[in-house]
């Protein structure tokens, strides 16, 4: 299956061999690589999923990280401004800690697609992501 992540989304499943949302319209894929398969939670400021790199032989599993700020943060353009640092700032945090640590995920990419921007973290099985970033500050 595939994912569609636009939020507004009627029907977000679409067959796996899509490109394009049936429902939407929009991309399937980021940056033509990354796959969301499933919707995993959602929780302050992002929405996470379950993806695949088809950039890789075996299709490897690896987490999408879409943010996705409260409504009342979208229309205040300093609140605004302070997320969207704090996303990044989430996403270099990653970049230094989960290299040598098998315990915090990797970050892949950082992207934006469609006016959305975008983590690409590594899929590690069994792990809260949420729990392990509040564990390791
Ligand atoms: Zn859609």
């Amino acid at each position: 299956m595939s994912y569609c992540l636009n939020p507004n989304c009627p029907q977000p499943q679409n067959h796996h061999e899509e490109k394009i949302c049936k429902a939407c319209g929009s991309q399937l894929l980021l940056k033509d690589r990354y796959r969301a398969i499933s919707f995993l939670d959602s929780g302050g400021m992002s929405r996470n999923f379950l993806a695949l790199d088809t950039d890789m032989p075996q299709e490897k599993r690896c987490v999408v990280k879409q943010f996705f700020p409260a409504p009342q943060v979208l229309d205040d353009v300093e609140a605004f401004e302070k997320s969207i640092e704090l996303f990044q700032r989430e996403g270099a945090q990653l970049d230094r800690l989960g290299a040598d640590s098998t315990q915090i995920p990797k970050l892949f990419a950082y992207l934006e697609q469609e006016r959305r921007f975008y983590l690409i973290q590594e899929f590690i099985d069994g792990q809260n992501l949420r729990e392990i970033i509040k564990e390791s500050g």
